[in-house]
């Protein structure tokens, strides 16, 4: 098939390249540019487009796509909050995406963020290369016995779930559907407001939704405990930013750890070392010394790569040859 794949980085050329052959082999046209009004012309001469997830795929755009003869949308990641199913659903355009491409790939990197932020290696790093060797401000907390509460025990939760008990955390839960797996381990399944109210550390593994949508806001971060963490490693809109700053602020939040922020599609996966950052907001973040920011890279090991591409290729395979489609999004 012939696909246009929008926000290539050298990675997804690398993998996907490494992958697409023998008698199955598709015809992929790499473009660096995201899918956006001003390039979704470019989809003219292809059945099929490829994006990732800060490609807007709107209903206009989805009109757009349909005018083009596109038929696949193929989705490089698991979230797919960045597309309008039912817009496509309506032009008969089918929705494919990744759904388990290593959760513990995600569930490691939130790990890797509570750590930094509590031991302070990032801080510790550039001291000693300075020949500090100071202990002072250094200072974290045993994760031994304190509460962990998972928001979204899906894939990524319950990895993360397991790893945390490895720690020896007492970990909560609160999800839509709860894990008969998970309750055997022995974690608990809470009420939102009780694990927020319980958790010394909380981390969000639920997608982005119109329920989860600023799931975290003024009034959800007054219910927590004074100098709790929280984790985000799934998408930035299911925390208002600009009530987090306000907690931030006033110290009624202690540490904030991110993989991801509502307005990343501007920045995130591009070098600007060299521009005046616009976004004031960001600027704002990254300005105190309890946030940990990095630029949406959870997801990014080599095992994972290696089943973005393989399943995003199964994936227009199995609509090339007409077969059942296992990683459709379908409509509720
Ligand atoms: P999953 O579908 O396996 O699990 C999601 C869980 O969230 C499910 O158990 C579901 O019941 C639950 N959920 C749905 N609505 C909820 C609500 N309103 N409140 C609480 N829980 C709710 O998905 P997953 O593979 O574990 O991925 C989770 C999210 O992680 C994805 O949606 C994506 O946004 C994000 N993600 C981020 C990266 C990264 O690189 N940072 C990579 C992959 C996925």
């Amino acid at each position: 098939m012939k696909v246009s794949v929008f926000s290539t980085k050298p990675h997804d050329k690398e993998y996907l390249d490494r992958y697409n052959v023998g008698n199955n082999k598709h015809q992929l046209t790499y473009f660096d540019v995201s899918l956006n009004p001003a390039t979704a012309g470019i989809t003219a001469d292809f059945d099929a487009v490829c994006v990732f997830v800060n490609d807007t795929v709107d209903a206009q755009m989805i009109s757009n796509l349909c005018k083009n003869g596109i038929k696949l949308i193929v989705l490089r990641s698991a979230g797919f909050n960045n597309v309008d199913i039912a817009a496509a659903t309506a032009k008969n355009i089918k929705v494919v995406r990744v759904p388990a491409y290593s959760p513990q790939a995600v569930a490691e990197h939130a790990v890797a963020l509570i750590l930094t932020l509590n031991r302070k290696t990032h801080k510790a790093y550039n001291r000693v290369r300075e020949n500090n060797f100071s202990v002072e401000k250094l200072e974290g907390f045993n994760l031994y016995k304190k509460t962990v509460g998972v928001v979204g025990t899906g894939r990524i939760g319950a990895a993360f779930s397991t790893i945390m008990q490895g720690f020896g955390c007492n970990v909560i839960a609160y999800d839509v559907v709860e894990s008969a797996s998970l309750k055997e381990k022995g974690i608990v399944y809470k009420s939102f407001n009780d694990l927020i109210k319980e958790a010394d550390i909380i981390s969000l593994h639920c997608p982005l939704n119109t329920e989860t949508k600023h799931l975290f806001n003024k009034d959800s971060f007054a219910m927590m405990k004074k100098s709790a963490m929280l984790i985000n490693t799934s998408r930035g809109g299911l925390i208002d930013t600009t009530d987090v700053i306000e907690v931030l602020k006033n110290g009624q939040l202690g540490y904030l750890g991110i993989d991801v922020y509502e307005q990343e599609a501007d920045l995130f996966f591009k070098d600007l070392s060299n521009t005046i950052i616009q976004d004031d907001v960001f600027e704002r973040l990254m300005t105190f010394p309890n946030v940990l920011i990095t630029p949406h890279q959870a997801f990014f090991t080599k095992e994972a790569l290696t089943e973005i591409a393989i399943t995003t290729l199964k994936n227009i395979t199995d609509f090339e040859n007409g077969l059942a489609l296992e990683n459709e999004i379908k409509l509720p």
